[in-house]
């Protein structure tokens, strides 16, 4: 169930993560991450608190046919390394885990593997569409984003 390919986050996407994580304060904000097209655009958002995380992922993977990428968290204290739970909650999730933390702009976060290690996430200039699909769009969906490695 678990997407093959993940290319980034939508630029939008990660915006929104950390706009809600602000809004959050001082609760943490938590959301599972959808994939569509390879790029991570979609986000659950999870009731805030770490006990309340684990009982709603498991009623979430109830769902039929819900891929999930991985995981995005805010750490209010701005200390952006997994806790020991994290850890277990990541095995869980997938391989695209992100915690976000202060002052929740585009540097202050990081990503982390199913297994917990730290890893690169592209953050890619995505047009959203919502008008239906056509034979070029895959052609215009390449020339629409541009990549930011971090
Ligand atoms: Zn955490």
């Amino acid at each position: 169930m678990r997407p093959r390919k993940v290319r980034g986050i939508a630029r939008d996407t990660l915006r929104f993560i950390l706009e809600a994580s602000r809004s959050s304060l001082p609760v943490e904000f938590a959301g599972l991450l959808q994939v569509d097209e390879e790029i991570i655009t979609e986000v659950l958002i999870l009731p805030g608190t770490e006990s309340s995380r684990m009982s709603a992922l498991v009623r979430l993977y109830m769902l039929p046919n819900m891929a999930v990428a991985g995981s995005a968290h805010s750490h209010p204290s701005g200390d952006l390394r997994p806790s020991e739970q994290d850890l277990i909650f990541f095995l869980r999730t997938g391989d695209f885990n992100i915690i976000v933390g202060p002052p929740f702009d585009e540097q202050s976060f990081a990503c982390y593997d199913g297994g917990g290690r730290r890893r690169d996430l592209a953050i890619l200039d995505v047009e959203f569409k919502d008008s239906g699909f056509d034979e070029d769009f895959e052609d215009d969906f390449e020339d629409e984003f541009r990549e930011d490695r971090l």
